[in-house]
Order: C-alpha cells, then sequence, then structure tokens
C-alpha cells in the first residue's frame, strides 16, 4: 500500500430508489446530470442509481433519494431496508410527498372497487391502501412538485453536502 497517496475527500453517498409512480422525477434527474455529472462525481458517489448503473450497493448510504408512493407490502419492506440503510432519508415528488396522484385508488369509493378492481390488487399483492413515504418510513426532507422542483432538488443536495462537510 503506497502511504504516499493523498487521502480520499469524503464523498455523499446517495442511493436514488424508484416506487409506485411514473418516474419523470429519474428522467429530470438524468437531465441534470447531462449539465452537472462532471461537477457532481466529484463530491457525490451515486452508489445506488439503477438509472445509471447495473451494479448498485444500498448499504451504508448518507443520503437516500425515493420517489414514488407505496402500493404493497412488499414496497413497505423495501423503504424500511433503505431506510435502515440511509443516515438521512428524502422524498421526492408529489407521489412520494404527499401520495397523489399514485394514491388516487385511495379516494375511490366503496361502489367503485369493484371486482376488476379487487382482482387486480389481490392478484399482484397489491395493499388496499396506497401510502406516501412518510406513512411508512421517518422522513428528513421533502422535494416536493410533480414531477420535481429542480431548484428545490439542487438546493437539498447541497444541503447535504454541506451537512457533511464536503463543500
Ligand atoms: S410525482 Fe408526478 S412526476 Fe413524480 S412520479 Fe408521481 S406522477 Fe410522476
Amino acid at each position: 500500500m503506497d502511504n504516499d497517496l493523498p487521502p480520499q475527500k469524503k464523498k455523499l453517498a446517495i442511493g436514488w430508489f424508484s416506487f409506485t409512480c411514473c418516474e419523470d422525477s429519474t428522467i429530470l434527474l438524468t437531465e441534470l446530470l447531462n449539465k452537472n455529472f462532471d461537477a457532481w462525481r466529484k463530491v457525490v458517489d451515486f452508489k445506488h442509481m439503477k438509472v445509471l448503473k447495473t451494479k448498485n450497493d444500498m448499504t451504508n448510504l448518507d443520503v437516500a433519494f425515493i420517489e414514488g408512493a407505496a402500493s404493497s407490502q412488499k414496497q413497505e419492506d423495501e423503504m424500511k431496508k433503505i431506510r435502515e440503510n440511509a443516515k438521512y432519508v428524502i422524498a421526492v415528488g408529489s407521489c412520494a410527498v404527499t401520495g397523489l396522484p399514485s394514491a388516487t385508488r385511495n379516494q375511490f369509493v366503496d361502489s367503485e372497487l369493484n371486482e376488476k378492481i379487487q382482482w387486480y390488487i389481490k392478484t399482484f399483492s397489491y395493499g388496499q391502501k396506497v401510502k406516501k413515504l412518510d406513512e411508512v418510513v421517518k422522513v428528513d426532507d421533502y422535494v416536493a412538485g410533480c414531477p420535481m422542483n429542480v431548484e428545490l432538488f439542487t438546493q437539498t443536495l447541497d444541503k447535504y453536502l454541506k451537512l457533511f462537510g464536503i463543500i
């Protein structure tokens, strides 16, 4: 081992996760990366980001960004696993922040929850209710918008880069 190597500078270890939603915030993120990738990769370790790479690691994250609502027990369990592996969890986009529009079926009246809908819920093991992120896990910050508000997202990223003493 070469002890003369300069110490590796700490980067913000982040994960990006999508649940029940249209993934438009992910699309916005990739648009942002077109412009910001070179600058961000100096300070951000994209540890888990399926839109960028196939080999991902969700352990020991500083910040987990989660878009989408939880529509099944399986998704709730995955969200809890992310929470256990991240120091901070940020809800991204309206579906994660408020549940809507992904949770629209929660507003159906009983007569609209017909046999066909029940068949889908049962066949695909969906929950009876679609939940926003903070109904499942503790959330530290919210980036609202449908899709996410870009300015708010970059402000939030900066906030955590500062919090971890990286910038
Ligand atoms: S908040 Fe809007 S843009 Fe984001 S996943 Fe939900 S529906 Fe799509």
